[in-house]
């Protein structure tokens, strides 16, 4: 009886840590498998089924205001924000699937309720388009009421700024790496999503960030022994293209 106890102790113990702990986002969702591809509908339903806790993926926005998941600012040659929807509506991803859009991706999400999904805004070339961007993609995850499943990313401080005007209680990060904590509070923001390297170099960051009650992340972690030192100085988020080698590391600690 006494054992029994003490197992279930252990057990509950367990389950504390496990939920204090690190946790793992896909990059560009789980591509690195059987009958994906990066920034897929098929990578962000790969990323639930492998337990990560959040998908990562790439927004911009076309011409004609429709919002779209890409990686690169042009897909097959057409440059999104200058392109019509309808030119690049049915160009095919590697793995056969077509060009998902935002809304498709909303709707996918919205299914699987465990991923939270992890929207990266990317810089336009113009900065009315980014500003109509972040309106448009802010109205459809208010429309799917998607709020609390979705945190933002971008490289852009210009996007970063609209984001905390138009969704004040969204949270917000930034990925560039060149603002300090302290100052990206005084912005609004959630915390930082900064390259490993930019930690490298400032681990005291995470620290100070975790004083100021906001959230790490770290991109993009590949490499075990740099996955071990950010899990070892307690960062909130790694975000990696195996996530499946990362949640085998996060168990074994
Ligand atoms: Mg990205």
């Amino acid at each position: 009886m006494k054992k029994t106890a003490i197992t279930m102790l252990l057990a509950a113990g367990m389950s504390c840590a496990a939920i204090a702990q690190t946790k793992v986002i896909a990059h560009r969702g789980y591509w690195d498998c059987e009958g994906s591809a990066q920034n897929s509908i098929t990578a962000l339903v790969k990323a639930n089924e492998a337990g990560a806790y959040g998908s990562e993926f790439d927004v911009s926005i076309t011409a004609d205001g429709i919002p779209v998941v890409n990686h690169d600012d042009d897909i097959q040659g057409y440059v999104i924000e200058t392109t019509e929807y309808s030119k690049i509506k049915n160009l095919k991803l590697k793995n056969g699937e077509t060009l998902p859009t935002l809304e498709q991706y909303l709707q996918k999400g919205k299914q699987l309720q465990n991923t939270q999904l992890i929207l990266e805004i990317k810089p336009h070339k113009k900065t009315e388009n980014e500003n109509r961007a972040v309106k448009e993609i802010v109205a459809l995850v208010r429309k799917y009421g998607m709020e609390k499943r979705v945190d933002y990313i971008s490289f852009s401080m210009n996007i970063c700024k609209e984001l905390v005007r138009e969704a004040p209680d969204a949270p917000v990060y930034y990925l560039e790496g060149d603002v300090t904590p302290k100052e990206l509070k005084e912005l609004g923001m959630a915390g930082f999503d900064y390259h490993y390297k930019v930690l490298q170099k400032h681990p005291e960051w995470i620290k100070e960030a975790h004083e100021l009650g906001m959230k790490t992340n770290s991109w993009t972690v590949d490499d075990e022994k740099v996955m071990r030192w950010l899990i070892d100085q307690k960062i909130d988020f790694i975000t990696t293209d195996k996530p499946i080698e990362l949640k085998q590391i996060l168990l074994e600690k």
